[in-house]
């Protein structure tokens, strides 16, 4: 018996390693010798394609949660071809916070060694992290975590780009030149355009403080723009309904505040924001979404989703929240 066990897990290890074989060995058959570059999340995805700009023709760049997954699931359902996609690439391009460390397992394996790995989060600068601290008078103890959610933040975003640029003039060195220049003089500038509202708005805004009845994914951009900001969940907590003590300490803080608009991601639900509006006793409060980018699928970009114009969207809502 203990003889057919281990003849069928031999058997079982074969199948599952030879087709990654296969396939790392076909990949520049079948891609006609394209370099390939794999990316996480959207961010990254978006970033990439305009650095390339008009060379990303010369690349096959891949986006692992095209079909809509959160990035915060992504790893209950990481499918086999999407570790062969990664195992087989030239270089991949991740977030590297808490929602991938199951890129760190993949990567452990002997097929990943050819692969040059960029951890954008390593890349941004000192990271902004919750500590027990911060909730301390609610009984709550929460462990030291930092926040993953580094695109939010478009001085951030920026870093990414510049650290994105540098892996693929590394990459692709004949052609370095090229990706500078057009990340230079072209999406660079957007970006520092976009750097630049933010500051606007923030500074010219009544308001200094804002109030998230959902989770939140937004702490590089207050931190970074020197916004407060009140939140019923830190980061992007699974927990999905407010304890009394939530309840009571953010209408607190609306009402000291005058908030006008509360804000909630772009799938959250308003159960929190229709609670706190009832126990506020105001009746001139309205409910906004912010884009957080952690669920775009490939048809939301080909119907024109890019982060440039999500990032507008946000600043357009955080505009109205604070003023
Ligand atoms: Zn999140």
């Amino acid at each position: 018996m203990k003889k057919i066990c281990k003849y069928i897990s031999v058997l079982m290890i074969i199948l599952l390693v030879l087709p990654t074989i296969f396939l790392a060995s076909c990949k520049t058959l079948s891609d006609g010798g394209k370099m390939s570059i794999v990316c996480s999340t959207f961010a990254q995805y978006d970033f990439t394609m305009n650095i390339l700009g008009d060379a990303s023709d010369k690349f096959e760049v891949s986006y692992l949660l095209e079909s809509g997954t959160d990035m915060h699931s992504y790893s209950n359902s990481i499918s086999v071809s999407d570790k062969v996609r990664i195992l087989s690439c030239d270089l991949f391009i991740c977030i590297g916070g808490n929602s991938e460390k199951w890129i760190d397992e993949l990567l452990d394996d002997d097929a990943a060694k050819g692969v040059k790995v960029i951890k954008l989060i390593e890349c941004v600068g000192e990271p902004v992290c919750t500590s027990g601290d911060a909730h301390e008078d609610h009984g709550h103890t929460h462990a030291h975590e930092c926040d993953e959610h580094i695109w939010l933040s478009p001085k951030r975003a920026i870093m990414m780009c510049d650290a994105i640029c540098d892996a693929i003039c590394e990459l692709d060195k004949e052609n370095a030149d090229i990706y500078t220049e057009n990340y230079r003089e072209n999406y660079k500038k957007e970006l520092e355009k976009l750097d630049n509202d933010f500051e606007n708005t923030v500074s010219s805004a009544k308001l200094a403080h804002i109030v998230f009845a959902d989770r939140f994914p937004f702490v590089y951009l207050t931190n970074d723009y020197n916004i407060g900001y009140s939140a019923a969940f830190e980061g992007c907590s699974t927990e999905t309904s407010a304890t009394y003590e939530t309840v009571v300490r953010l209408v607190n803080d609306i009402n000291e505040k005058n908030i006008k608009v509360l804000m909630i991601l772009e799938r959250g639900g308003t159960d929190i924001a229709d609670t706190l509006i009832k126990e506020s006793g105001r009746n001139d409060i309205t409910v906004m979404k912010m884009i957080s980018m952690q669920n775009v699928s490939r048809n939301d970009i080909d119907g024109g989703m890019s982060y440039i114009s999500a990032m507008y969207e946000n600043l357009e809502v955080l505009g109205k929240a604070m003023n």
